[in-house]
């Protein structure tokens, strides 16, 4: 089992120490893990950066890794919070920094936090959506610097009631450019298993958007739990596994040094 996408107490919401989450990996045999702490910029209204100290980060991931050799390989990524606006600042980021694997997600829209910020309160859903995948829109057009598209409908889990999240076919237009734009550029997206933990029913993107990805001639997938905690380290793996080799997907793929070696599945 490979999971690529996991956070520890670098991260803002997160109090579990490095230690910790691989000691529950290899609990779980997990052949190899990445650790993709926050990193998002201006993520809030008040524009709080929520980051860390990338030197710290390498340090901490270097210690585990070699106390931990042979049991396990351990990876350091990140996760960037893109806004259109930031673009520039995450290229430096990245350039000074040699992160293993970058996701990509979008976590605020029209400057504001998803999950902190009130935007559920001032604008219809529907508008909500249509920003949502329009910037998203935006950040694969400009931004190449990734390797991965986060959580792609992950705006589906702050929908109070699931019966008010507005149908994928509205916004179907939009998501197929959004992957058009990552299969040409050689990127991939993820499969993040937390929707299911969160109220959902299906793990992030849901099965049609991967089945669209896929019939769009899309290979490239990574699996990820988004654990925040020891105990969700590659939650429903297996199950993420079997979904993708039944939409006829024939790899996962996992990242080091930001290249991407294909798992047979
Ligand atoms: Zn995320
Ligand atoms: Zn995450």
């Amino acid at each position: 089992m490979y999971d690529f996408h996991l956070h520890s107490n670098f991260s803002m919401d997160s109090k579990t120490s490095m230690d910790a989450m691989v000691l529950s990996a290899i609990a779980n045999n997990l052949r190899s893990i990445c650790f993709t702490d926050h990193i998002d910029l201006e993520s809030t209204e008040k524009k709080i950066d929520f980051l860390f100290r990338t030197d710290d980060y390498f340090k901490e991931i270097k210690r585990v890794k070699y106390k931990h050799l042979g049991k396990i390989e351990i990876l350091g990524g990140v996760e960037i919070g893109m806004q259109p606006h930031l673009k520039e600042k995450y290229e430096l980021l990245l350039e000074q920094n040699p992160f293993d694997f970058v996701i990509m997600s979008i976590h605020s829209i029209a400057k504001k936090s998803i999950a902190i910020d009130n935007i559920f309160q001032e604008m219809p859903i529907e508008q909500i959506y249509k920003i949502y995948f329009n910037e998203m829109y935006e950040a694969v057009k400009l931004f190449d610097n990734y390797d991965v598209l986060g959580h792609m409908d992950y705006i589906d889990r702050y929908i109070l009631n699931p019966l008010d999240i507005p149908n994928y076919d509205r916004y179907y237009e939009i998501i197929s450019e959004i992957l058009k734009i990552i299969i040409k550029k050689g990127k991939g997206i993820e499969v993040n298993t937390a929707g299911m933990r969160r109220g959902l029913d299906y793990f992030n993107p849901k099965p049609s958007i991967l089945e669209l990805y896929k019939d769009l001639g899309g290979e490239i997938l990574t699996i990820g739990s988004d654990a925040h905690s020891a105990e969700h380290i590659g939650y429903n793996y297996r199950l993420a596994e079997k979904l993708i080799k039944d939409l006829g997907f024939k790899y996962i793929y996992i990242f080091k040094e930001r290249k991407k070696f294909p798992i047979k599945i």
